[in-house]
């Protein structure tokens, strides 16, 4: 089995549709696959659509094969399983925090409309991001952020985008360096809610909180256990152990964490392009050894 359980489609900031996504997962022999776009659930239903007829050619290819007295093709016949899941956006202490859903029952009211607030609050906020970024002297961002979302969830990576396209800078990275990221003009962040209300309604809407990519957000031990703190006692039961590439001392470092806060652990590639080599679809280290997988919760 070859889980990952934090990816990205178009719905959001990645750059493939959900039935690209899927087919990429085959091919890199993903077995089981969590959507997790930021925001949003409206790449799933595809998603699921594309896992079942892949399912469906396999099983013709597999009867065929048999009917042959040939052997399968062990890469293509692998069914694959879709977990369904969102990241959403949150704050805690000032800082943007991501907390990933997992198995979360997508029809949930409640879930549905936390969604419908995030999505306003994404459209509000880039219309902040904007204006501060005009103020900066990048103009027309909105419409170039909002033409590279297209219909999904609008985020900074557009904005980004049309940076690079307009040459106000050179490469994405360079835009969240000098504008975007973490303390610069265009971090817009304190619209999100609280990361407890978030977890909340991800544990309401039947499915698993995990703490995404903890190592990102450049906290501290005693910032970083804090946070899990506050995390466990709102309900989350999992953390992210393994995100894409990372250091072995990072993943030894929170399947420490996972354990002193008795969390389950998550692995996923944060995967958004197959431009990015540090976040390919499925390609990770394996989780340590004293960790409790999240999948042994799904059911
Ligand atoms: P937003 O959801 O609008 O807050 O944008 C956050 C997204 O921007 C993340 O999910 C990443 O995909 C992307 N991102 C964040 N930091 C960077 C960076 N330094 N370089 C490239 N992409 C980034
Ligand atoms: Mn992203
Ligand atoms: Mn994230
Ligand atoms: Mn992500």
């Amino acid at each position: 089995m070859l889980y990952d359980l934090h990816t990205h489609s178009y719905c959001s900031d990645g750059q493939l549709s959900p039935a690209e996504l899927v087919a990429l997962a085959r091919r890199q022999g993903v077995t089981v696959l969590a959507l997790t776009d930021h925001d949003t659930l409206d790449g799933i239903a595809e998603a699921q659509q594309a896992a079942l007829e892949s399912v469906d050619v396999a099983a013709i290819d597999s009867a065929i094969n048999s009917l042959r007295g040939e052997e399968d093709n062990a890469n293509s016949d692998k069914p694959l399983t879709i977990i369904t899941g969102i990241e959403l956006s949150t704050q805690w202490r000032g800082r943007g925090i991501h907390i990933v859903g997992l198995n979360i029952d997508i029809d949930s009211p409640v879930l549905q409309a936390a969604i419908h607030t995030q999505t306003q609050t994404r459209i509000q906020r880039a219309e902040t991001i904007a204006q501060r970024l005009e103020k900066a002297g990048i103009k027309g961002a909105l419409a170039g952020a909002k033409r590279h979302a297209g219909g999904g969830a609008i985020g900074r990576p557009h904005s980004a985008q049309y940076m690079v396209d307009s040459g106000y800078v050179g490469t994405i990275p360079q835009a969240f360096k000098r504008y975007l990221g973490a303390g610069k003009v265009g971090d817009v962040k304190q619209c999100w809610p609280d990361v407890d209300e978030a977890v909340k309604w991800i544990v309401q809407a039947g499915g698993i909180a995990v703490l995404a990519h903890p190592d990102k957000y450049d906290l501290t031990r005693t910032k970083l256990y804090e946070l899990l703190g506050d995390f466990s006692e709102a309900g989350g039961q999992a953390m992210e152990v393994v995100s894409g590439h990372q250091d072995k001392s990072v993943t030894l470092k929170l399947a420490r964490a996972a354990e002193d806060f008795s969390l389950l652990a998550s692995c996923g590639s944060d995967f958004h392009s197959p431009k990015n080599t540090w976040q390919a679809l499925g390609r990770y280290s394996p989780l340590p050894e004293s960790c409790t997988p999240v999948w042994t919760q799904f059911t």
